[in-house]
């Protein structure tokens, strides 16, 4: 058994904490923490309401700013943790790698650092921090496993599974993400919109022809056929996985598109095209000095609220094509997750569902030992049949369609 520390008390840290009680017989104690005590807390009811913990066990919350080295060190010690699952804001990844670091504990994360006051920054991203700490992790024997939500994370594991089981050469891979859900909001973000929208206000991203291509957010549009939600518009977007997979595995043709209705386009067209999504101050004309993006996110709903009413499925997949025993090939290995589904199990709608389960099963792998690696790792450097197998049975099974036919993928 392995505590752990839970960093974050948002909608996905509601869904890690729900997936560690319901598995405290391989995890152990579990704690949460964030800046403000009474988010810990409120998820710690919830896990009581639903008589989620697996055994009696430590569930505790605990006030915390994790960009606090020391701070942060000090609980992992008092706490006894011995993985953190960091799903705070991607500011505070780096003090939060810093702390496991010096504390010689399993750190993981679900997204790519950033610092507040750079929005877009050169490729590989992974290479402006992450991988530079490479070194320091391997010599502390600390396990590192970098980007383990859905996307990246799943979608890193797909790619690898392909390159495993199913390709001899791969040439592309195009991750697509669809949501087909309703949230009955006239417009609302799925995430922490300063997050969010930074993920579309940047330079897009790709990896195409063994190089990297740039292009501006809403310039390419592809409408993909997906399973059980049907044909969707996307967008190629940046997106961290691209960042990670085009260094790690040898494709050419590395692509992230992300589905978006043409209201979506519109409304963020227009706060941006204003200004309203800019992190640099506007004085007003009161003198009154204020930051577009938070007066948005502030008059936005928050996205937690949005799960009671969330209806409908997600759909996210890679499509691979390359070449099998001389032939070509083309798979798609994706899961289908349902708002309503993980609402009533964990009490969120289902983006931070797809997004909190898998980091508790590779906390799981790290406690069994099997991804318990001592070292800085993506996802796509470790074998992904044990985490898939995992995910099967923690409420994200994996299927797969090929020429064999569309069917569910058994790892046990
Ligand atoms: P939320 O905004 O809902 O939650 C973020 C949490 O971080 C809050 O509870 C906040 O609480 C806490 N936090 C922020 N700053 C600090 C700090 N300095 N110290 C301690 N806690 C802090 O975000 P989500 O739950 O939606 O997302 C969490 C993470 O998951 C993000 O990094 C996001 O990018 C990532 N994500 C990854 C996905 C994937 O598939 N890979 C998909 C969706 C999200 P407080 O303000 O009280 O401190």
């Amino acid at each position: 058994k392995k505590n752990v520390l839970i960093i974050g008390a948002g909608g996905v840290a509601q869904v890690v904490a729900h997936k560690c009680a319901q598995h405290n017989d391989v995890l152990g104690d579990i704690h949460i923490a964030s800046r403000t005590a009474v988010k810990c807390q409120q998820i710690i009811d919830s896990i009581h309401e639903k008589k989620a913990l697996k055994n009696p066990g430590v569930l505790e919350g605990h006030a915390l700013d994790a960009t606090d080295v020391d701070a942060t060190a000090a609980l992992i010690e008092k706490t006894g943790s011995q993985i953190v699952i960091n799903v705070g804001s991607p500011f505070v990844n780096m003090p939060v790698m810093s702390a496991c670091i010096k504390t010689g504990v399993a750190y993981l994360d679900t997204a790519i650092h950033e610092e507040q006051d750079k929005i877009c920054e050169t490729p590989p991203w992974y290479a402006n921090y992450e991988w530079k700490r490479r070194e320091e992790c391997a010599k502390a024997g600390v396990t590192a496993i970098l980007g383990i939500g859905f996307d990246p994370g799943v979608v890193n594991a797909y790619a690898k599974l392909a390159v495993e089981d199913y390709f001899d050469k791969i040439d592309s891979i195009d991750i697509i993400d669809i949501n087909a859900g309703s949230h009955g909001k006239y417009f609302a973000t799925n995430f922490d919109p300063e997050i969010n929208f930074r993920e579309f206000t940047g330079t897009v991203y790709s990896w195409q022809d063994s190089k990297w291509q740039s292009n501006k957010m809403f310039e390419i549009k592809k409408i993909w056929d997906m399973p059980v939600v049907g044909e969707s518009q996307t967008f190629m977007t940046g997106h961290d996985e691209v960042h990670s997979l085009s260094q790690n595995l040898d494709v050419p043709n590395v692509r992230f598109w992300m589905g978006f209705g043409d209201h979506y386009v519109n409304v963020f067209t227009v706060l941006n095209s204003i200004g309203l999504l800019s992190e640099q101050p506007v004085t007003t004309a009161e003198g009154q000095e204020v930051i577009p993006l938070k007066v948005v996110k502030a008059c936005l709903p928050d996205p937690s609220s949005l799960a009671p009413e969330y209806t409908g499925k997600t759909c996210i997949g890679d499509l691979v094509k390359g070449t099998k025993d001389g032939k070509e090939t083309e798979v798609l290995i994706y899961n289908v997750a349902d708002h309503k589904d993980a609402f009533n199990e964990v009490g969120s709608q289902g983006i931070s569902y797809t997004a909190g389960v898998p980091p508790v099963a590779a906390a799981m792998l790290i406690a069994t030992g099997e991804w318990d690696v001592k070292k800085m790792a993506n996802v796509e450097d470790l074998p992904a049949k044990p985490f898939l197998n995992l995910l099967n049975g923690m409420g994200l099974p994996t299927r797969i369609k090929d020429a064999n036919g569309d069917r569910a993928l058994d790892f046990s």
